[in-house]
């Protein structure tokens, strides 16, 4: 059985290669069984406006592993697209979202709240990806503009003629969509026009250091100004400090989230926040 996949040779025998091996196989197994335990768990991120207030949402996937304690999403994301196991996950993510922004639709100060839901790209590639966003739209009862998706440039790679059709059949029902971690990915800018989006968002690579690299700074200003011109909203990712809120402020930004607003926290903590209850720091 190969062990690994290495150019080099010697990796074959790399016991640290060996125990990584073990761990992605037995993560993946693990998940399995979390998916179908409804282990997992989401979690929610504030996303503001210029004046601070919580206008949403975004959905973030968690998992507690019984021995392993907390696994990142960094970590088991890609080991569920790889594995497949991200089509279970993401249609229990969507329709977990989906239940959650039905309640707080019924809320007299949460009604306005979006709730964005991270797709892959082996979600969005299923062929009957429209009608099972549609069905758990129905399900909830919810209203679709309060619900955006969120896509990378990765799933772009392949058929965007096709994605850009599903994406249109649900923007015409009133869903939303995002790109994510804009500016990471490989496709060309072409692809803005095609794609029915509303938001770009600038990943927190820019933000991190843009105080301090003006290759940050000039990236973020050129992001915020593609969506100016094409008329789409841009938050900015990983915001932590009020400078790199202000200079993103500066440049034109329209929303934002980091953990200046607060990290994602489950359902409750979130509408403590958004509330605007003084939440106890997690
Ligand atoms: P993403 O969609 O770009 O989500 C933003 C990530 O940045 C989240 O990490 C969030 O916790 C983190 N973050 C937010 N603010 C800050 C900040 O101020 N500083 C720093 N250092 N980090 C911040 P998380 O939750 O670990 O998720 C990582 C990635 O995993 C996500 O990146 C997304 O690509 C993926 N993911 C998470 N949940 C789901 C899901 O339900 N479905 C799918 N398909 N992917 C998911
Ligand atoms: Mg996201
Ligand atoms: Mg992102
Ligand atoms: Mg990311």
């Amino acid at each position: 059985q190969a062990k690994g996949n290495g150019r080099n040779g010697l990796r074959f025998f790399d016991p640290a290669m060996d125990a990584e091996v073990a761990r992605r196989a037995a993560l993946e197994h693990d998940l399995r069984s979390a998916i179908e335990h409804h282990q997992l768990e989401l979690h929610y991120q504030a996303q503001v406006n210029g004046r601070g207030d919580t206008v949403g949402a975004e959905a973030l996937v968690r998992w507690s592993h019984p021995a392993r304690g907390r696994v990142s999403p960094a970590e088991f994301i890609p080991i569920a697209e790889e594995s497949g196991l991200i089509l279970p996950l993401g249609a229990w993510v969507l329709d977990e979202a989906c239940r959650q922004l039905a309640t707080w639709a019924a809320h007299p100060q949460l009604q306005r709240i979006t709730v964005a839901v991270n797709i892959s790209a082996r979600q969005i590639q299923q062929e009957d990806f429209v009608q099972q966003v549609r069905t758990v739209v129905r399900r909830h009862g919810i209203e679709p503009r309060r619900l955006k998706l969120e896509l990378t440039e990765s799933v772009l790679i392949s058929d965007i003629q096709g994605i850009a059709d599903k994406m249109v059949a649900l923007q015409l029902d009133g869903i939303r969509f995002a790109l994510d971690d804009f500016g990471t990915g490989f496709s060309s800018l072409s692809y803005l026009k095609r794609l029915p989006l509303d938001q770009l968002k600038i990943d927190s690579s820019f933000v991190r250091d843009i105080l301090i690299d003006p290759s940050d700074k000039a990236i973020a200003r050129m992001v915020i100004s593609l969506g100016h011109s094409l008329e789409l909203e841009v938050i900015a990712e990983g915001v932590e400090t009020e400078a790199q809120s202000s200079m993103l402020a500066s440049l034109g930004c329209h929303r934002y989230q980091g953990y200046l607003y607060g990290k994602a926290c489950a359902a409750p903590a979130f509408e403590a926040l958004a509330l605007g209850a003084a939440a106890a720091p997690a």
